[in-house]
């Protein structure tokens, strides 16, 4: 809900598409992604993996994890944002270059217009896998607690903002950190930006690794460019097993 009463009436202010409604094509299978995702693994995630994190936190007497969990608490957050996105990004990008993980990723990229719902369609196996790149170095380097909720509750907005119907730029500030423009561009089936612009907050990740794509005009089309992912949400969760059996 409140979620909703942010983007909504944002995307309504400055929209990149002023066309496009707020029931677009395919809302109804995104609100029901937003449902299991959200309310459902995101909480779980949320109630499991945060208190093994404090367990572990606890328990271990390693140096190191204590050195970093005695950092002030900004520090220790823009250190994971380096951390995760490191991860993220090459587990985004096999997702891109892997033909078999494509299949799995191709549900996130099957929408065809943009907007901040359109961030909750996600094949489960994909959001495990982030989980799994995520926390782990989270896990191993023992953050603090409250600088891992921060950047939770941090990183779950930023990710629904940079698929938002909006067209704020941001000057210099997009070649620091993702907004809507660079993420939009990433979903663009347009060739000069298929297979780009990776990184989930940090684009200095696409830059080093030479996957970049930020021309001065704004991405209009997307989807997948194969467009054969279905449209329903059981659909979709049994594209990629469909796929792998068929051989396609
Ligand atoms: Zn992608
Ligand atoms: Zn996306």
């Amino acid at each position: 809900m409140i979620l909703a009463l942010v983007f909504i009436p944002l995307e309504r202010a400055f929209p990149k598409d002023p066309e496009q409604k707020v029931l677009r094509k395919g809302w109804v299978t995104d609100l029901k992604y937003f449902m299991v995702s959200h309310l459902g693994i995101q909480l779980i995630s949320f109630f499991t993996i945060i208190p093994i994190q404090v367990y572990l936190h606890q328990a271990s007497n390693w140096e190191l994890q204590q050195w970093i969990a005695a950092q002030p608490i900004w520090l220790q957050f823009i250190e994971i944002l380096l951390v995760v996105d490191f991860g993220t990004y090459w587990i985004h990008r096999a997702m891109h270059e892997v033909p078999a993980l494509w299949k799995i990723h191709a549900v996130h990229h099957s929408t065809e217009q943009m907007d901040w719902l359109a961030s909750s369609r996600l094949h489960v196996l994909e959001i495990l896998a982030n989980r799994f790149a995520g926390y782990l170095p989270i896990f191993i380097l023992g953050f603090a607690p409250s600088a891992v909720y921060a950047y939770l509750v941090f990183v779950s907005f930023h990710a629904i903002f940079i698929h938002a119907n909006v067209r704020l730029r941001f000057p210099v500030l997009r070649w620091l950190i993702a907004t809507p423009e660079f993420h939009h561009w990433h979903h663009s089936s347009e060739d000069a930006a298929v297979d780009k612009n990776y990184a989930g907050f940090l684009p200095v990740y696409d830059v080093l690794f030479g996957t970049t794509y930020l021309p001065t005009t704004t991405a209009s089309r997307y989807g997948t460019r194969s467009n054969d992912v279905p449209e329903g949400i059981v659909g979709q969760f049994l594209y990629p097993f469909r796929s792998w059996l068929s051989g396609k």
